[in-house]
């Protein structure tokens, strides 16, 4: 049985003293890949540094849509120029958050076109962050001139949102959300949902599924959400295992 956490954060700080052990911990757990999503300009040598020592965790680079100010272009600017040299197998985390903060609404659209844009002209997939945003998300999307592939990273959408993404021929990222005791809703969405469209991911060092909500997140935790969907589909959770990774493998071309 083999796992692939395809949305964790490895070089945030909360992982700055026992990295080494979150690793043996998820290599324990048969993780075989990690997908470390970038987050600003300045996040990238953290990323990449971890790249380098972990031949596992492979880089996604993009501006994350909280850290979106009102230079964004200078912002883009500095994280394009990394494109080239760090080789990314995604554009990520990107998107629209209108939780936290619609200060910058505007310049968080522009942001999320352009790296969309990257991401089509460099035939890479996306990762998208769509907090309190989703239908926005789909709408600019579905509106592109040319076909987005990539990931709805923590997707918490209803049946019509499933069915918008699924018509886009995009992915469904599972994370602890779908493990939480109050997300029943969720969970009899994601039951019909086309299994060869979901990839598992931790969000790390957030969002850890039942039973450790509210503790610090990691790759060794995908087991659990991989349980969580076995249920879901009342299917073994090596099949869980062996379809989500296939379609990680597909959607980032992993070998
Ligand atoms: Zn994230």
């Amino acid at each position: 049985m083999e796992w692939i956490d395809t949305h964790t954060h490895l070089f945030a700080e909360a992982f700055s003293t026992d990295l080494d052990q979150t690793i043996l911990r998820a290599k324990k757990e048969n993780i075989q890949h990690c997908i470390l999503p970038n987050i600003d300009e300045n996040s990238i040598d953290m990323l990449m540094n971890v790249c380098r020592k972990y031949s596992m965790c492979s880089p996604m680079l993009g501006l994350h849509p909280c850290e979106v100010r009102s230079h964004y272009k200078e912002q883009l600017h500095q994280i394009e120029n990394n494109l080239s040299s760090c080789k990314p197998v995604g554009i990520g985390e990107i998107g629209i958050d209108l939780y936290w903060d619609k200060q910058f609404k505007e310049e968080q659209i522009e942001a999320f076109k352009i790296q969309c844009t990257w991401a089509n002209e460099l035939h890479l997939p996306v990762s998208i962050h769509c907090r309190e945003s989703l239908d926005l998300v789909l709408d600019i999307v579905e509106r592109f001139s040319f076909s987005l592939h990539g990931v709805f990273h923590c997707f918490t959408g209803n049946q019509e949102q499933l069915e918008r993404v699924m018509a886009l021929g995009m992915y469904l990222g599972i994370g602890g959300v779908i493990s939480f005791k109050n997300n029943q809703a969720l969970r009899d969405v994601i039951q019909g949902a086309d299994r060869s469209r979901i990839v598992l991911e931790t969000d790390a060092p957030y969002l850890a599924p039942h039973p450790n909500r509210g503790k610090r997140n990691e790759p060794s935790y995908i087991p659990l959400i991989g349980r969580c969907m076995a249920e879901i589909w009342g299917i073994g959770i090596d099949e869980v295992a062996k379809q989500s990774s296939q379609n990680a493998k597909d959607i980032f071309a992993l070998h």
